[in-house]
C-alpha cells in the first residue's frame, strides 16, 4: 500500500496551472524561433505577439476551467492585434494543436467574474530579454483576497537551458521540475557569508546603487537577467540574493506575487527595503520603499541595513 499523501486544497488549480505554463512556453518558444514584431504599449513598455498569444491561450483555459474566478492579467491593448498578428497567432495555435480559439481580442481582455479568487497572469515576464533570445519566464498565481495561495512559474531556458517549472503553495513548500523530470522539493541556500553570496540583478531595469552595493561588499559572483526567473534562482539555491530597484514605487501583482510565494515557501525571504513584506491589492504590489530584497533569509537583515544606511537617507 502506498503512503499517505496530503491532498492539496488547490490540487486542481496547480495541475491546470502547470499545464498552462508548459503549453504557453511552447507558444513563446515557437514565436522566439520565428521572430516577433515588437509593439510599444501606451506605458512605453514593449510587448510582442508572443505575449499576446500566451495570454490568449491561458485565459481561454481559465475561462473554461474556472469560469467563476476573476483574472488579473498584464496585456490589454487589443488594438495591437492586427490582421498580420492574428494570422501569426492562428499559425502558431495550428502548429501546436491548440483548437477552438478564434476570438483573440475578447479573450485577451477576458477578466472573468467578480470573485475573491483572483488569478494573476504574466504571459511573458522579461519581454525585453525574450526579444533578444535571453531568459524570460511565464508566471501564474492564484490569490484569494489578494493573498497568494499558489504560484507556478516556467522558465523555458533555465540553468543548462532546460525548461524549468516551479510550483509553490502557501504553507506546503516549493518544488521544481527541470527538463521534464519529476518535481522535487527545493530550498534556498544556507550561505551566511555576504561577501561570498551570489547576487542576481535585473538586466534591463537595474539602478547603479545595486552594483555599488555589490562593489562595496566585495560580492564577486553576479548574474544579470530579466524576469522573475531571478526569484527561481534564489528559491532553488542557485543564487543567494536578488536585489531589484523599483522605479516610482510602481509595481504589479503579476510580476511579484508568484516569485514572492515561491521564495517564501522555499525558506527564503522577500521584502521591500524597509524589510516589510510585499503587500498585494488586486493588480497592485504596494511598496513602502523603492526596492525589493529577495534572499535566502540568513543574509536578509544584513543586506537591508547596509543598503538603507549607505544609499538611502530616511
Ligand atoms: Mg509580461
Amino acid at each position: 500500500m502506498g503512503g499517505w499523501k496530503l491532498l492539496s486544497q488547490f490540487s486542481k488549480e496547480i495541475s491546470l496551472a502547470v499545464n498552462l505554463v508548459k503549453k504557453a512556453s511552447e507558444i513563446t518558444e515557437w514565436f522566439k524561433k520565428k521572430g516577433v514584431k515588437t509593439y510599444i504599449k501606451k506605458d512605453q513598455s514593449p510587448a510582442t505577439v508572443a505575449d499576446y498569444s500566451s495570454q490568449i491561450y491561458i485565459l481561454n483555459q481559465l475561462k473554461e476551467n474556472f469560469p467563476e474566478d476573476h483574472v488579473i492579467a498584464e496585456e490589454n491593448e487589443t488594438g495591437l492585434i492586427d490582421d498580420n498578428s492574428a494570422n501569426q497567432i492562428r499559425e502558431c495555435f495550428n502548429h501546436l494543436d491548440i483548437a477552438n480559439i478564434s476570438d483573440f481580442k475578447d479573450l485577451l481582455n477576458y477578466r472573468g467574474q467578480r470573485s475573491t479568487r483572483q488569478w494573476t497572469i504574466d504571459p511573458i515576464d522579461g519581454t525585453k530579454g525574450f526579444m533578444k533570445g535571453l531568459k524570460y519566464a511565464i508566471g501564474i498565481g492564484l490569490m484569494v483576497n489578494s493573498d497568494t495561495k499558489i504560484s507556478v512559474i516556467s522558465v523555458p531556458e533555465y540553468n543548462e537551458n532546460v525548461l524549468a517549472i516551479f510550483v509553490a503553495e502557501q504553507g506546503q513548500g516549493a518544488k521544481a521540475s527541470y527538463g521534464g523530470k519529476n518535481f522535487e522539493s527545493i530550498h534556498v541556500s544556507n550561505q551566511n557569508n555576504l561577501k561570498k553570496a551570489r547576487l542576481a540583478q535585473s538586466l534591463h531595469y537595474d539602478l547603479p546603487w545595486v552594483t555599488q552595493f555589490a562593489d562595496k561588499i566585495g560580492i564577486e559572483e553576479r548574474i544579470k537577467m530579466d524576469s522573475m526567473a531571478k526569484f527561481c534562482l534564489v528559491a532553488d539555491g542557485s543564487y543567494d540574493l536578488y536585489i531589484k530597484p523599483i522605479m516610482g514605487y510602481r509595481a504589479f501583482t503579476w510580476d511579484y506575487s508568484p516569485g514572492d510565494l515561491l521564495v517564501k515557501e522555499a525558506g527564503g525571504k522577500v521584502t521591500d527595503l524597509d524589510e516589510e513584506r510585499l503587500v498585494f491589492k488586486d493588480e497592485k504590489c504596494i511598496l513602502r520603499a523603492p526596492g525589493i530584497i529577495t534572499s535566502n533569509g540568513v543574509l536578509h537583515d544584513e543586506v537591508a541595513v547596509f543598503i538603507r544606511n549607505k544609499f538611502f537617507s530616511i
